[in-house]
């Protein structure tokens, strides 16, 4: 006779079998930026969207960094600090952004943890990220080195989710040319899009979203925020449970009935 606790502990083997054959990475990219001559920086118009990929189901998403040999020591700590202020609990100002100073829930939000600690206050089903030294078992896992892209990009990610439920497993990014780029808002930028990916969300057509395919860059800087596209797409994401694409317009917030602050 099987006893029920045996047939539960079967039961749950075959659900991780099942989450396991279902595995794919749902989303693969490598990064790039491009110097546009004219950009007008402005309000994303009604026609700019942010598509959407999949979803966590955790109240915190852990993430970690290692790097390769060819990151010397000093890079390293300083590299890690960075990363640490841009996972800070709320409103962390560091990741070397140049546009920084917008703390406490102000568009554009100064990193994805503000962005996320505001609309958490809506819904318990925003989750908020949280730096851990623990990288084998962190849920975003994040590989530095200071060799180059054989194409010239910057990063890379990859997002492993359930193709059937939408759940994101674990996401995988890759930082190039990490001596060269770790002063530069770039480096900020394409961390920042990495993240995003790795939080479910994907591209948006306004050249000033921060999860524009390419990191557009004006005189060097790359223009990207974390404004509207990246607000909308989780209330979308997030707070909705929907997977279609959102617009970019500013508002939408208080079209799904939520205040702004
Ligand atoms: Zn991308």
């Amino acid at each position: 006779m099987i006893s029920i606790g045996t047939v539960l502990v079967f039961a749950e083997l075959q659900e991780q079998e099942r989450i396991r054959q279902e595995k794919i990475a749902l989303f693969t990219e490598n990064l790039g930026y491009e110097e546009s001559a004219h950009v007008v920086i402005a309000d994303p118009d009604a026609s700019d969207t942010i598509a959407l990929n999949a979803r966590w189901n955790k109240p915190v998403v852990t993430m970690s960094v290692t790097y390769d040999s060819t990151v010397g020591a000093e890079l390293q700590q300083s590299s890690r600090e960075r990363i640490k202020q841009a996972l800070a609990p709320s409103g962390g100002s560091g990741s070397g952004s140049s546009s920084g100073g917008n703390v406490g829930g102000t568009v554009p939000y100064s990193g994805w943890n503000d962005l996320l600690y505001q609309l958490g206050k809506q819904s318990d089903k925003v989750p908020v990220l949280e730096y851990t030294d623990d990288f084998d078992r962190a849920d975003i896992r994040l590989y530095l080195t200071n060799d180059s892209h054989p194409e010239g990009k910057v990063g890379f990610t990859r997002l492993m989710a359930n193709k059937v439920t939408k759940e994101i497993i674990s996401a995988e990014m890759r930082g190039f040319e990490l001596g060269r780029l770790v002063d530069s808002n770039i480096n900020a930028v394409a961390l920042r899009h990495g993240i995003g990916h790795a939080l479910g969300l994907s591209h948006a057509s306004y050249p000033g979203s921060v999860m524009h395919p390419h990191i557009v860059t004006v005189n060097g800087t790359a223009i990207g925020t974390l404004g509207p596209c990246e607000e909308n797409a989780i209330v979308e994401l997030y707070i909705k449970g929907s997977l279609e694409p959102v617009s970019c317009k500013p508002g939408a917030l208080a079209q799904v009935g939520l205040p702004k602050k």
